[in-house]
């Protein structure tokens, strides 16, 4: 134990600092195991579009932790992002989650969803990353048309020159582009504009302060009306409540994802709540209590 102080008078030895890097440190260790022993699962989260009619799907890693359980993907993907942990998490979200979208194809209330994959920056960064895509698609047998690879701005502009040549290579495969967490991050409107690019989600940090504060909404219309003279699609994110989902329409944006619609659920559990909607009865009301 260091007890000495510092020439700046920082305590070489901080306990609270220490026992945070051996709870980082643990939970670093117990994620490499995560995967084989079979405590990683996704579960999707619906997209609807201004009827309310189900579009698409988004991807969403859990980890169920022996000791634990649900450790949340804002504590560990972090985590797993420094350090080569994201790589192997990043290839089995992507493998899984095309099996998942083959599985789908087959049933008529389910084929025509598209689902979208987080792609972490260091995950696109790989030099390989185009071909791991093109072999998930090729093993599991999904169509690439209804893959979306959500990536954020930092992860787009890191490299502008690798990431159109990426963007575009997989774009001739079908598969398409959402930016995610957009207006948060510190995006060159010329530079995004240089991009691939297919939908814009609007981060839920707008959407929940909207009722509050006139200038999110403002923000909010200007995403909107710049999307649609790109011809960008827009997915409005963390929609909530009646109140929001209203002035999000009357915005024109044509589709949300939220709690207000749905909470990320297993795959199975997904399933049978788009079979009832599709067969008349209403949708069991989400609730925010039922998300981990
Ligand atoms: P994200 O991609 O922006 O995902 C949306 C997050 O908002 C999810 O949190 C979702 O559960 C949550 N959410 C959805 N609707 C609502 C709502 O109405 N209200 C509120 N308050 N939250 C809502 P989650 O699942 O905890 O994931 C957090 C972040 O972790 C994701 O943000 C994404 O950046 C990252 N992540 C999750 N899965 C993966 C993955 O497979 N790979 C990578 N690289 N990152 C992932
Ligand atoms: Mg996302
Ligand atoms: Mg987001
Ligand atoms: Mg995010």
């Amino acid at each position: 134990q260091a007890k000495s102080e510092g020439r700046n008078g920082y305590r070489f030895f901080d306990p609270v600092l220490q026992s945070q890097l051996e709870a980082r440190a643990a939970l670093e260790t117990a994620l490499h195991g995560a995967i084989g022993a079979g405590q990683l699962a996704l579960h999707y989260q619906v997209q609807v579009d201004a009827l309310r009619q189900p579009v698409g799907v988004e991807a969403l890693l859990r980890w169920r932790h022996p000791l634990h359980g649900q450790v949340s993907p804002a504590q560990f993907i972090p985590i797993a992002e420094a350090s080569d942990l994201i790589l192997t998490l990043g290839e089995w979200v992507l493998q899984t989650a095309c099996a998942q979208l083959q599985a789908w194809a087959g049933q008529p209330h389910t084929r025509a969803l598209t689902v979208s994959v987080n792609v972490s920056a260091r995950q696109f960064a790989q030099p390989g990353f185009v071909e791991q895509v093109h072999a998930a698609l090729a093993r599991t047998g999904a169509r690439a048309d209804l893959l979306v690879l959500e990536l954020t701005e930092s992860a787009m502009l890191h490299d502008i020159a690798d990431t159109v040549r990426k963007m575009q290579a997989l774009r001739c495969l079908g598969v398409r582009f959402a930016l995610d967490d957009f207006g948060t991050g510190y995006s060159c409107l010329s530079q995004l504009q240089r991009l691939p690019l297919h939908q814009l989600k609007i981060d839920r940090s707008f959407i929940q302060d909207m009722g509050a504060r006139a200038s999110d909404a403002v923000i909010v219309q200007t995403i909107v009306g710049m999307a649609r003279t790109l011809g960008l699609h827009v997915v409005a994110e963390g929609v909530e409540t009646e109140a929001q989902r209203t002035v999000l329409a009357q915005l024109q944006c044509p589709a949300f994802q939220g709690y207000l619609f749905g909470v990320p659920q297993p795959a199975a559990a997904l399933e049978a709540w788009l079979l009832g909607q599709h067969g008349g009865s209403p949708a069991p009301a989400a609730s925010p209590i039922f998300q981990r």
